[in-house]
């Protein structure tokens, strides 16, 4: 008897009549001879509300307070699809993050998950039990209640698989795949059939919003075998997996692209050992996140040094710069504001250069200027202005062939 957790995401479970058409799907599954542990989100866009609501208090509600809150989204659904499954003939058991012994840090509002309790889900299942389990949350050694962080039901999912060394881990959700870059924006984007663990990390830490990075990180340490799927089709999602199934001739996998970003220029930074270590110190003790940095000399004396960041530090991040200009010893700061991120990723070029070569050129040639640049072993990202965006994915897609049909050789 296989053991699969399916996962349902707030748009398939945002309805009661989704939510009965979930608890058919799930029935299916069972029916064909698998022990299901199934993990949801809240319903719909519940967990936006609730956070409008607390915002509607306090601009700085409290952090635990805040995951008292959120928590309840998930509890909702889980209750509802069990009522479902009764109804229709069905044992089933909802359980709660804590109740399904998941452990987690106590770092409330992205908390991560330490170790998961299996005993009770197993005795459920055990017991022919379609086993329910409230996503995004968990609970600190202390018996505190914690999420982990907004999209956190994916991670939940995979752990979950993981430490019930399942056998598929299904992420249901409104869209029918992984898809070569976002389907909303290019409407040449095209499903792939695969992906490999590291490019859908890639992906989905560049702005691919399909799966949680986290979860995928999981899956990947654990060789989860996962799939992403509709929820309203029965069409064959994405598999993600580590042999890399790779499409012949095609180097690039998928383009991931965001908006607001902005970049951050301190000039007239003293040219010395410590300078760095100083500048970059005071971002993160202060907890500010920065993304691609560069670092210019221009004279023997003094530096220039550029990050890039979210739109949404950089109010924070210039009035902590600038309280701490004469100890850095700074002359200017700039920033360049409607900025984004342009990121192609693929395994492919691990082995074949001039891939970053061909992008700068597809982008020169549409007239799309470079801002900054950063690229790791299976990625080139490139910072451009925002008016920019769309036209620059659209242009490497095509440039890149990712419309084409996938024609895949294993060579895993
Ligand atoms: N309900 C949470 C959110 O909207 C968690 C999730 O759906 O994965 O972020
Ligand atoms: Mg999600």
């Amino acid at each position: 008897m296989s053991t699969i957790v399916q996962k349902y995401g707030g748009t398939s479970v945002g309805s009661v009549e989704r939510i009965e058409h979930v608890a058919d799907r799930i029935i299916k599954t069972v029916n064909e001879g698998n022990r299901v542990v199934v993990v949801v989100s809240a319903m719909g866009k519940s967990t936006d509300e609730l956070v409008s609501l607390a915002r509607q208090i306090t601009e700085e509600p409290s952090k635990r307070e805040m995951d008292m809150l959120l928590t309840t989204g998930e509890q909702v659904t889980i209750a509802l699809l069990a009522m479902a499954l009764h109804k229709r003939g069905k044992k089933a058991t909802s359980l709660t993050g804590w109740q399904a012994g998941m452990g987690t840090e106590a770092t409330h509002g992205s908390a991560r998950i330490t170790d998961i309790k299996t005993e009770r889900i197993l005795s459920l299942l055990e017991e022919n039990h379609i086993v329910i389990v409230a996503g995004f949350q968990g609970k600190t050694a202390n018996n505190e209640i914690t999420t982990l962080g907004r999209g956190g039901s994916d991670t939940t999912a995979v752990a979950l698989a993981a430490a019930l060394k399942a056998d598929r881990c299904d992420i249901y959700t409104d869209v029918t795949g992984v898809f070569t870059t976002d389907p909303r924006y290019v409407k040449t984007a095209r499903k792939l059939q695969s992906i490999s663990y590291d490019e859908m990390l890639e992906m989905a830490n560049l702005g691919a919003g399909v799966l949680h990075p986290r979860a995928v990180e999981f899956a990947k340490n654990y060789q989860v075998p996962l799939m992403v799927a509709s929820s309203m089709t029965e069409e064959i999602g994405t598999i993600i997996e580590e042999d890399v199934t790779v499409e012949q001739n095609l180097l690039i996998r998928g383009i991931a692209f965001e908006n607001d970003v902005t970049k951050v220029t301190v000039a007239g930074l003293p040219n010395k050992i410590d300078t760095l270590p100083k500048l970059f110190t005071l971002l993160s003790n202060n907890n500010i996140n920065v993304d691609i940095i560069i670092q210019n000399q221009y004279d023997e004396k003094s530096v220039n040094i550029s990050f890039s960041m979210t739109q949404s530090s950089l109010k924070e991040t210039l009035s902590i710069l600038k309280g701490a200009q004469a100890e850095l010893g700074f002359s200017d700061l700039f920033h360049e504001d409607e900025l984004a991120k342009v990121s192609i990723i693929g395994s492919g070029m691990v082995s074949n250069p001039g891939v970053a070569a061909k992008m700068f050129d597809v982008l020169a040639t549409n007239e799309i200027f470079i801002k900054m640049v950063s690229t790791s072993e299976i990625k080139v990202s490139v910072v451009v202005a925002e008016e920019d965006m769309v036209l620059a994915v659209e242009m490497l897609h095509k440039a890149f062939q990712l419309e084409e049909a996938e024609t895949p050789v294993n060579v895993g």
